[in-house]
């Protein structure tokens, strides 16, 4: 069986009508936004399926309401910066504090959060010493520049169809050929992507070790699953063979679980034992304030600190003025301390399976070659089958249409997935009945095109 085109052009129309008819006040917010570049505050919001974004009423937990009153079941948690659930209890409190009785936003001066939150982090992801940032992108590109000057070394080593946030070195796909090729759509890059980076695809150690073997790759950055492309899975012994080429060829090797830390409450690291050499998170560890962190290990921090020159205190091209600023440790706090904690992420990955089992169950009954991809407390479904081992396979597998059907057919009923993916994740007051709601959703969206 399989999905019938001429089914999906006439159901997507269909979808694109209810969602005008149900938001005219997102709408109107939309066509009023004069001053705001593409109508909107940032631009990627553009990417909300229906052609204009839905405007935010109110968010707590896993339920949003619109402007125009309808309620959603949340499954796009801010496309994880709300993971641990909209404005929880924990991080709204601290927050107030901080904010309130005892005030000071950004002052330049620390408070003991910041050393408890790096002692959190090192229990979590190992690696014994930190430095904050407000953003993952932050975290990446100065960890980049600290991998460059401690090794000597001029060049990156990225997986094709990566995302690290807007980290110039990190726009790269591998040509027919494995060359460094520039991602599409690249805006304005400063230098061609080919003079800072190589390419290896996921999954393939020997294109790794090709890219290494240069014996000019500072440093290796990855996901340990890719959760940018659709979710593409290590197959067994990818990540080991990784730590052992970075190793051997004296790379040293970047993990950014921004995303992945969905594998677990000190994500795929603690998970799968991983021995990252410089480690990087964002967006969930502030409970949505304005968080990033990067980590290294001892070796690493002692040849940063031998480079007496490095201007690490000023203006060498590492920090931000507001970055580690004590609200922002405050939200970490408290969001690390009281919400994503061990027992949560039970709970969020107990769901995330039944959410896994119940899309497989519609595959499985209509005969869609579609797969679907977990990884802890999220999942994510792909177009295609078997499931994509690299950012190429699945980048083939995009299919705009249906991707816009699917997403309108959920937020007219209720339920929003993350955009830019069908992904789906849980937050701790997530429940079973949203789940099933999705399953049920799911299995009708699937039998209107087959
Ligand atoms: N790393 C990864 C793995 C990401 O997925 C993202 C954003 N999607 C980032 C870094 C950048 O996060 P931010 O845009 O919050 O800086």
């Amino acid at each position: 069986m399989g999905i019938k085109a001429d089914l999906l052009v006439s159901r997507l129309d269909e979808e694109r009508a209810h969602h005008v008819e149900r938001t005219p006040g997102s709408r109107a917010l939309f066509e009023r936004a004069d001053h705001l570049l593409g109508r909107v505050p940032m631009t990627w919001m553009n990417k909300w399926s229906g052609g204009y974004p839905l405007y935010l009423s109110a968010a707590h937990g896993n339920r949003i309401t619109d402007v125009d009153g309808n309620e959603y079941v949340d499954f796009a948690l801010g496309d994880t910066g709300a993971m641990a659930g909209h404005s929880p209890e924990a991080t709204v409190a601290a927050v107030n504090r901080r904010i309130g009785a005892e005030g000071g936003i950004t002052t330049m001066m620390p408070t003991g959060d910041a050393e408890w939150v790096a002692a959190e982090l090192t229990r979590r992801f190992g690696v014994p010493l930190w430095s904050y940032s407000l953003t993952a992108t932050d975290a990446n590109r100065w960890a980049l520049r600290l991998a460059r000057m401690v090794t000597g070394r001029p060049k990156v080593l990225a997986f094709s169809y990566c995302y690290h946030g807007s980290v110039d070195e990190t726009f790269v796909i591998a040509g027919a050929d494995g060359t460094t090729q520039p991602r599409g759509g690249n805006v304005g890059p400063s230098f061609p992507v080919s003079a800072t980076t190589r390419v290896a695809e996921f999954n393939d150690l020997d294109s790794v070790e090709a890219g290494l073997a240069h014996g000019d790759v500072a440093v290796l950055i990855m996901e340990p699953a890719l959760t940018n492309i659709g979710i593409v899975l290590p197959e067994p012994g990818f990540l080991e063979g990784v730590r052992d080429l970075c190793a051997r060829y004296g790379t040293l090797l970047l993990i950014d679980e921004t995303h992945t830390i969905s594998a677990g409450p000190g994500g795929c690291t603690a998970a799968w034992g991983l021995q990252p050499d410089i480690f990087v998170i964002g967006k969930s560890i502030g409970g949505g304030i304005p968080s990033g962190a990067y980590g290294v290990t001892q070796e690493v921090a002692d040849r940063i600190t031998a480079h007496e020159e490095a201007d690490l205190v000023d203006v060498g091209g590492v920090g931000g003025t507001l970055a580690g600023n004590v609200l922002s440790t405050a939200a970490m706090r408290a969001t690390l301390g009281d919400v994503l904690t061990d027992k949560a992420f039970d709970h969020m990955i107990t769901l995330a399976t039944r959410f896994r089992e119940g899309v497989e169950a519609t595959l499985a009954e209509h005969d869609v070659p579609w797969t679907i991809a977990q990884l802890g407390a999220r999942a994510e479904y792909r177009f295609v089958s078997p499931a994509p081992r690299n950012g190429t396979e699945s980048a083939a597998a995009h299919d705009d249409d249906l991707e816009e059907y699917l997403h309108l057919y959920m937020s007219n009923r209720g339920v929003l997935m993350t955009p830019f993916h069908n992904m789906a994740l849980m937050c701790p007051t997530t429940t079973q009945a949203d789940v099933d709601l999705h399953t049920r959703l799911f299995g009708q969206a699937v039998s209107a095109l087959v």
